[in-house]
């Protein structure tokens, strides 16, 4: 039951209350007050006929006693009367008529106790009330008792006469009198009812209005208005209300559409919209701080680090891999892996062609079609996505969930990924220019590897982050007759084919620089290969025939290797050491190559297979 209904019934409930009490007590009262009148009333009339009688009995007419009683009966509206007489009366005066003697016990009371009696017989019908008033011999009468009662005494008693009286109309009198009152009252707090509803219903039905709207609000739902009805001081307040609704509802609504612009959707689904307008400036904000972070990163290596620790630590991410893409060069290079098994091809594919989330620009997911990457080699459960930097970077994100379960639940993060990868792309993308201006000034325009100030940038911040290596000094044998014989431009064309040689001989993790002229030093993280790898590169120039002019020429090259942290335990005393063994290859012949190490022992002409 709600509203005003509600409230009328609780004052309903509580008058109708308050008037069963007022009628009990008035039956109780009234009850006790009609018996009383009765009793009065009665009494009188039974006393009068009992003193009728007694004239009779002093004026010598008792025998029409019978006829006055008759009388009396129907006078005083009596149901009964009668007389009895005790055994001193009748001694004296005998039995008197049939009917003159003790009824009941309630004669034979009054008669033993000399006192009046009366009995109140209650039933659901003919309700009576019986008075029985006893005749006591007295001296002090007129007449005087005993003068003719010789045998009895001051204060015996004589006899008695019962009347008995009906008493239902004094009762139907005063139940009428109690049914006006309850019609009255009843009628009053129906007038009374009606008059409240009608005042409390505009009240009431905009209460049970502002509770809906709330309700409502709680659940995100700003949509509901206040009925409003009349024009007095609430009406205002529920207007001010429904405005306020009005206002919550227009904010809240542009709110969510212009955040939604910002972040993809979040796992959770949210019918409030502000609770979703609370976490979405959350993820905002979230956001806002990565980005600040990043831009003062040193470099786009260290962003794709921290990329891939935010997905895995913070999204919960599976087992990924990250791949960064060449989109000129069309071939992809693996930044990260952490994935126990490898699912996708080696990281320089083709990438246009095998790479389906590349290709495709889509997400790909294991659950969306059997076999859906046919590059991939296995059953399990994979995500890939990819996220384009710029025109010539594309990130090529591979996941790889243990289960069903896992890919749903890594498959909700993708809105995340991509606010992360969208918060990094502008930030990426100034990385990936300075990082190419800062290459343009560090390569070398003529050999296209990198020059002299790279080495230095080199030896001051990234060797120090290797254990070991090993550094090669080349130099071209009798490089100026090529420049006095063939001119400046011929000799370009040797040093360009000599870096041509590096580049294809050298192994992925080793760097080429130009050192100064015809020099170059080549670093190799990986010693054992060292020499392996410097040896291909003399032999593979040795080899190579150059053609001038038309003239055909063939040159070769000393080298001298040293390695850290064998030889020395400083990058540039290193540097020093393999110039050192390059000079002594020139020294004991050119064409040759020198390992430090050996310097003092003599031994300068290496052949093929010797091991550093
Ligand atoms: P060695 O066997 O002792 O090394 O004899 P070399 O003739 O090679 O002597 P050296 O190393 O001193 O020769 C260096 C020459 O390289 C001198 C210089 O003219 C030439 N050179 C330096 N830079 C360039 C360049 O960029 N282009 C050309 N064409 N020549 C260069
Ligand atoms: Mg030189
Ligand atoms: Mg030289």
């Amino acid at each position: 039951m709600y509203g005003n209904k509600k409230i009328i019934f609780i004052i309903f409930g509580i008058m109708l209350s308050f008037l069963v009490t007022i009628i009990v007590v008035l039956i109780v009262n009234f009850r006790e007050f009609t018996l009383n009148q009765e009793l009065t009333k009665d009494e009188t009339i039974a006393s009068l006929v009992k003193d009728g009688l007694t004239a009779h009995m002093a004026s010598g007419t008792m025998e029409q006693r019978e006829l006055f009683l008759k009388n009396a009966k129907k006078s005083s509206n009596a149901k009964d009367i009668w007389i009895f007489r005790t055994k001193k009366v009748t001694d004296l005066f005998g039995k008197g008529f049939r009917n003159e003697t003790l009824r009941d016990a309630i004669d034979k009371e009054v008669i033993k106790k000399g006192k009046i009696k009366t009995t109140l017989t209650e039933g659901l019908i003919n309700p009576t009330l019986r008075i029985t008033i006893p005749y006591i011999a007295t001296s002090n009468s007129n007449p005087d008792c005993l003068t003719c009662h010789t045998n009895a005494k001051e204060g015996d008693v004589l006899g008695g006469i019962t009347m008995v009286f009906d008493i239902e109309s004094a009762r139907i009198g005063g139940v009428v009198t109690i049914l006006k009152i309850i019609g009255i009252s009843l009628f009053f707090i129906m007038i009374f009812l009606l008059i409240t509803n009608r005042l409390l219903k505009p009240y009431v039905g905009a209460l049970m209005s502002i509770k809906e709207s709330l309700k409502k609000a709680s659940r995100g739902d700003y949509s509901s208005r206040i009925e409003i009805n009349g024009n007095d001081e609430s009406a205002e307040a529920f207007k001010w209300l429904n405005t306020l609704f009005e206002k919550l509802e227009d904010t809240i609504n542009s709110i969510e559409k212009n955040i939604s612009l910002f972040v993809s959707d979040r796992k959770q689904k949210f019918n409030d919209p502000l609770e979703k307008a609370k976490y979405v400036i959350e993820d905002i904000a979230t956001l806002y701080k990565f980005k600040r972070t990043i831009e003062q990163d040193i470099s786009k290596d260290v962003i794709y680090q921290r990329l891939v620790r935010i997905f895995k630590d913070e999204l919960n991410v599976a087992d990924l891999s990250l791949y960064e893409v060449d989109i000129k060069k069309d071939i992809r290079v693996l930044i990260y892996d952490d994935t126990p098994e490898k699912f996708c091809e080696k990281a320089d594919i083709l990438t246009s062609i095998r790479c389906r989330a590349y290709r495709t620009n889509s997400i790909i997911s294991s659950d969306d079609f059997k076999n859906v990457c046919q590059v991939c080699k296995t059953n399990k459960e994979y995500l890939c996505i990819n996220y384009q930097i710029d025109e010539n970077i594309s990130l090529v994100l591979n996941i790889k969930p243990k289960s069903k379960e896992e890919l749903f639940e890594n498959k909700k993060t993708i809105g995340y990924i991509k606010n992360y990868l969208e918060s990094a792309r502008p930030v990426l993308q100034n990385k990936i220019l300075t990082e190419i201006l800062q290459k343009s000034n560090m390569i070398d325009g003529l050999t296209q590897i990198f020059n002299r100030k790279y080495l230095d940038v080199f030896m001051d911040t990234k060797i120090k982050n290797y254990k070991e290596y090993s550094l090669a000094m080349i130099d071209i044998d009798f490089f100026k007759k090529v420049n006095d014989t063939f001119g400046h431009d011929a000799g370009d064309i040797v040093l360009k084919g000599l870096s041509d040689i590096f580049k294809k001989a050298i192994a992925k993790d080793d760097i080429a620089f130009r050192f100064g002229g015809e020099e170059f030093l080549i670093f190799m993280p990986n010693p054992k290969n060292a020499l392996k790898t410097i040896q291909k590169i003399k032999d593979d120039f040795a080899n190579k025939t150059f053609n001038l002019n038309g003239d055909n020429l063939n040159k070769t090259l000393s080298a001298g290797i040293a390695c850290y942290s064998n030889d020395g335990s400083s990058p540039w005393h290193i540097i020093k050491y393999a110039d050192v063994a390059m000079y002594e290859a020139k020294n004991s012949g050119r064409n040759r190559i020198v390992l430090y190490k050996d310097i003092e022992k003599g031994k300068t002409n290496l052949k093929d297979g010797d091991e550093y």
